[in-house]
């Protein structure tokens, strides 16, 4: 994970870090590598900009660069900015609602919203001891419903029974229905994803959200689409009132773009990574560990 840009700071900070003495040029010129070091991570240029500004302002005052260790206080901030950067905190769901509390999954095609949705709803049951009731309302596609029914067996995770030629609307109203009368904690609606963010897939989501009124909305998006990811969110969250975002194969991101502009770009905290194809590959997303990793 983020090995590309692990590997270009790392190098950078080495230099620093054997040098005994830093002046402002150095400093200055360690920045200057950093910017190019996220840019070429693909993170959005406002947030590259304000990252290297953030670090420079603290990095060349009169203390920085007296101490002993100049290197190693470089370093810190640039850790410290990291964390801001991925969200500061780490985000929870908020379920506290009268139960059902639904929680309504959407994103694209192939972002892994209904792995996601699976991935979810496991952990909900086995660690928070939640009992979870997925739905697919993906009538477009006609293999999802299906689909989330396999995965519900695999995750040992309950789902609606399928009722062939209902709509999305009247799914999600059942679904909360059987929720109600069997005392269930949570309902999961995974929502059907389109390849583009279009007007007829937004219409969807609102008409469901409206009948629905999630605890939490979650956007489902690919990492490894960089930047792309990001304009995606920045899409969804004009239309729907997003709550968080879930970061898909963050296993196999190396640059990190999408992880470090989201929070910034679209105001929205990511709440989980998926990790692997596993259907326990999911994580909570810890910006001080993650920054972490990153710093290696
Ligand atoms: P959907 O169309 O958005 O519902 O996408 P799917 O849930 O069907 O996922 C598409 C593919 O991505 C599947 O093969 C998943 O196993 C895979 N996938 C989903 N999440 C992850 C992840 O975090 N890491 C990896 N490596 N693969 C993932």
């Amino acid at each position: 994970m983020f090995d590309t840009l692990s590997d270009r700071l790392g190098s950078v900070f080495d230099r620093l870090r054997g040098r005994g003495a830093l002046n402002e040029a150095d400093v200055r010129a360690a920045m200057r590598e950093v910017r190019v070091a996220l840019l070429e991570a693909d993170v959005a240029l406002p947030v590259a900009r304000d990252f290297v500004d953030q670090v420079t302002e603290k990095a060349v005052g009169a203390e920085v660069l007296r101490s002993v260790t100049p290197g190693q206080m470089v370093v810190k901030y640039v850790h410290d900015a990291l964390v801001e950067t991925l969200g500061a905190e780490t985000a929870e769901l908020n379920l506290g609602v009268t139960p059902p509390a639904v929680i309504m999954m959407v994103g694209l095609q192939g972002s892994g919203k209904t792995t996601t949705t699976a991935k979810l709803a496991k952990r909900l049951t086995e660690k928070d001891r939640k009992k979870v009731l997925m739905a697919s309302l993906d009538v477009a596609r006609p293999a999802a419903q299906e689909q989330l029914a396999v995965l519900g067996r695999q995750a040992n995770v309950d789902t609606l029974p399928i009722v062939p030629g209902q709509q999305p609307v009247d799914i999600a109203r059942r679904a909360i229905q059987s929720a109600r009368l069997q005392a269930y904690d949570v309902v999961m609606l995974d929502t059907a994803g389109r390849l583009h963010v279009d007007d007829q897939l937004m219409a969807e989501m609102k008409a469901v959200a409206e009948t629905s009124t999630p605890a939490e909305t979650l956007l489902v998006v690919d990492a490894l689409t960089g930047q792309d990811a990001v304009n995606v969110a920045k899409g969804f969250a004009g239309q729907v009132d997003l709550t968080g975002v879930v970061l898909t194969r963050l296993d196999g991101d190396a640059r990190g773009g999408a992880a470090l502009s989201m929070r910034a770009v679209t105001g929205k905290p990511i709440k989980f990574a998926g990790v692997g194809e596993g259907i326990d590959a999911l994580e909570a997303f810890h910006p001080q560990r993650v920054a972490g990793r990153i710093l290696g």
